[in-house]
């Protein structure tokens, strides 16, 4: 059942709070994160710590990201309404509900079938309709939805992903967690059809993105 009381607001308007006061995403991220129930992201034992900024289990040995990292890799990806972004690593579908709630048309891909049956179910019950997910392995990206405004990897990548890199439009973003062991949080900017541009905004932690799909 949804549940989103005055308790859980209160705890979100909190959280929103010490987001701003770390400096981490933006005024629109906020107010869309302010928007988003969490707490039913998470599986309900957790469901008291759904608005501390900490990142949590989410089953099949994955992570809901920490809300501080969702909101600046929601800041870095520079969305504009109507814009079609693509996400790989839906996980918990947390993530793609804050895009969701920045007014893009979502297109997200996550590998482990277990968390993909579980999260669309959980999307359609909250009334995400521009959110449309995938089974599959994001390293492959979407050819046929392609090309992207914007392109938001969730998992920690090795190397760069080439073929996600040929379905971003020129003058599109990526932002993709980069590094083997340790890793970068990075941005890139498509110039032109052969020319892009690399920026780096900090250490970050993330799960590893694997190529292949898991099946229950
Ligand atoms: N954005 C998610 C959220 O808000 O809950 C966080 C996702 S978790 C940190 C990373 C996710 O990426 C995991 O669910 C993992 O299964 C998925 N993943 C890893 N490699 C992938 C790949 N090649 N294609 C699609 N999903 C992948």
């Amino acid at each position: 059942m949804i549940q989103d009381d005055f308790r859980q607001q209160g705890l979100r308007a909190r959280l929103v709070q010490e987001l701003r006061r770390k400096g981490a995403g933006n005024e629109r991220v906020w107010e869309a994160m302010q928007r988003v129930p969490r707490h039913l992201f998470l599986e309900r034992s957790f469901g008291q710590f759904a608005y501390k900024d900490v990142a949590f289990p989410i089953g099949a040995g994955q992570t809901i990201s920490q809300p501080s990292t969702v909101a600046r890799q929601s800041a870095l990806l520079s969305t504009r309404e109507g814009q079609r972004i693509l996400e790989v690593g839906t996980g918990s579908g947390y993530q793609s509900a804050v895009l969701a709630e920045l007014g893009v048309e979502l297109f997200s891909i996550e590998r482990q079938s277990a968390l993909y049956t579980s999260t669309r179910q959980l999307l359609q019950q909250l009334g995400y309709k521009s959110i449309k997910l995938f089974l599959g392995d994001g390293y492959e990206g979407l050819p046929q939805e392609a090309p992207f405004d914007g392109i938001l990897v969730t998992a920690g990548a090795a190397a760069l992903p080439q073929e996600l890199l040929r379905q971003l439009k020129v003058g599109g973003l990526m932002v993709v967690p980069l590094g083997a062991k340790v890793q970068t949080m990075t941005r890139i900017r498509r110039l032109s059809e052969t020319d892009f541009e690399q920026e780096a905004y900090g250490e970050c932690a993330f799960v590893p993105m694997l190529g292949g799909i898991v099946r229950q």
